[in-house]
């Protein structure tokens, strides 16, 4: 009998586990829309680890899209170069379309 994949946003983040560990331990979690309702994800250091939270209700390609798009933030934010939290503009600075540019390519190949 074949073995079921998993679903995408499961394989999205065991991919990017593998190929783009972070230094900090990362726990990822999904949240219904009516908790996050203006929000599709978010990062946030919780006490020595980060803590990635994605929108729930959407469907798997978007959810691993927004999942890919946190990881590329705790990325950028490992480099010796500080982020301007105060403007959208600021954290999504060059750096970062960089580095989601490069994972959202290998996603695309990852199928
Ligand atoms: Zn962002």
């Amino acid at each position: 009998m074949k073995k079921k994949r998993p679903p995408l946003f499961i394989r999205t983040r065991n991919w990017l586990r593998k190929e783009y560990p972070l230094p900090t331990e990362v726990s990822v979690h999904r949240y219904d829309g009516h908790k996050m309702p203006k929000l599709l994800g978010y990062v946030e250091l919780e006490d020595d680890h980060l803590k990635i939270v994605i929108r729930k209700n959407t469907n798997q390609r978007e959810q691993s899209e927004t999942l890919i798009e946190e990881w590329a933030h705790a990325i950028r934010d490992t480099l010796a170069m500080p982020v301007d939290y105060s403007t959208e503009a600021g954290m999504h600075d060059e750096f970062f379309w960089l580095i989601y540019g490069r994972l959202i390519n290998e996603w695309r190949e990852l199928k």
